[in-house]
């Protein structure tokens, strides 16, 4: 049996979440026990021979929350502060993410306990081979498909394909997606989840009559989706007007050039310091006064302590968990417009089931295909949620709850119990 999770715990706040929506559908009780209980957690202890000479054992986790709807699937994250805790509610927020996106996946993620900023690349390898070494039998591509998270990227996924490719003796390319595209990888994937950030905050200015190309934003995160988004809003007329990273942030009423601070932060790995605008904190960052506001970097960002400065119209969760339940609440109250991380970053899986249905196939397609059919897709989810929250006069997050529980509890009756 799971204990309850103490008040600091993510997984916790997951099932809050999961516990509204649950209510409002008169969730049976056995499919409600069985929906908040993860199905699979792994520990693993990955040594590794570090550059000076020394092991060093690293913790490193993989959570199969749930596998009714298929595979399980979600990214892998390297992090100082991974906690099988934070593993589970991420793995649980994979599966309600794949209802919602309507992909046939179940929902599982991983994480490594390590710093990789002070890891060489050859200590990265050596970790990714081991911790996939040490998860071997329970992944595969038809029993749970990792991906790139928070600090991994497709070099590691190749890393992670060709470790299992050598476990099974043949090439094996749908075990994982967010590849590089020379192995199998997907065109568009890398900047999936940020296209879909956009495709939403685009739908979500629709309907709240909000003018896009005249609208101010501000990104939280510039790592893969909060620069990718910032990127493609920039692009769709948006008025980028502050960035931050881990290490500081970037603020320019006018507007920032985000083609130049790209260029920036690849040649300086970071954008502190960048010339084009003036330095702002995050909390500074969370309390603009801008139109849309992109949480695209961790957990917990925006919590009962700072919900109460946000200004902004619509918040598009480009990060998983990024506002706490009571946060949640309180920005909810005050009309603002939270599309939340399940609907909002989903372009992410979805372009990673993409990716594993051209690997199964063998065939790939134009990015042209591949954007179209995202497009497609972030749109039935957008407006699926939309009508959901509408119908039940609920926020967009319960909603979203909504559509995914009553996904999986159908075909968890359906399947029926097993012995
Ligand atoms: N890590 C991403 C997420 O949180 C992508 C997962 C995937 O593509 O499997 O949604």
């Amino acid at each position: 049996m799971w204990d309850m999770p103490d008040s600091g715990s993510i997984f916790g706040a997951m099932l809050q979440e999961f516990d509204e929506a649950a209510r409002i559908l008169n969730l049976e009780p056995g499919i409600w026990r069985i929906l908040t209980h993860p199905k699979r957690q792994i520990t693993v202890s990955c040594p590794v021979q570090m550059d000076n000479g020394e092991i060093e054992v690293f913790t490193g986790y993989r959570v199969q929350y749930n596998i009714t709807l298929g595979p399980a699937k979600g990214g892998i994250r390297y992090h100082p502060d991974v906690t099988l805790d934070e593993v589970t509610a991420l793995a649980a927020w994979m599966t309600w993410k794949c209802a919602v996106a309507h992909i046939p996946f179940g929902g599982g993620k991983g994480g490594v306990v390590c710093d990789p900023t002070r890891m060489s690349r050859r200590e990265l390898e050596a970790l990714t081979r081991r911790y996939v070494a040490e998860i071997i039998d329970a992944i595969g591509p038809e029993k749970d498909v990792p991906a790139p998270d928070v600090n991994t990227n497709d070099q590691i996924m190749a890393w992670v394909m060709d470790t299992y490719s050598m476990h099974v003796g043949h090439t094996s390319t749908a075990v994982v997606t967010g590849k590089p595209v020379e192995l199998g990888g997907s065109l568009g994937r890398r900047e999936a989840t940020g296209r879909g950030v956009m495709i939403v905050t685009r739908e979500a200015a629709k309907h709240l009559g909000l003018d896009l190309k005249s609208a101010t934003i501000a990104v939280q995160g510039f790592g893969n989706v909060g620069s990718v988004s910032a990127d493609l809003l920039a692009r769709a007329g948006a008025r980028i007007v502050a960035v931050s990273s881990s290490k500081g942030g970037v603020y320019n009423a006018k507007g920032l050039d985000i083609a130049e601070m790209l260029d920036y932060a690849r040649e300086h790995k970071t954008i502190d310091h960048f010339p084009g605008g003036e330095s702002i904190d995050n909390e500074q960052l969370l309390a603009l006064d801008a139109d849309v506001l992109i949480p695209a970097a961790l957990e917990n960002q925006i919590t009962a302590d700072n919900a109460g400065t946000i200004r902004a119209k619509i918040v598009t969760e480009g990060a998983n968990g990024p506002t706490t339940p009571d946060a949640h609440k309180m920005l909810h109250g005050r009309g603002i417009f939270v599309i939340p991380d399940i609907l909002a970053n989903s372009g992410g899986v979805t372009v990673s089931y993409f990716e594993w249905v051209q690997d199964r196939y063998g065939y790939f397609w134009e990015e042209e295909e591949v954007n179209a059919r995202l497009e497609k897709k972030m749109r039935e989810a957008f407006d699926d949620v939309l009508q959901t929250s509408l119908k039940y006069k609920v926020d967009l997050r319960t909603a979203a709850y909504i559509v995914a529980i009553s996904r999986v509890g159908t075909v968890t009756k359906m399947r029926g119990m097993y012995a």
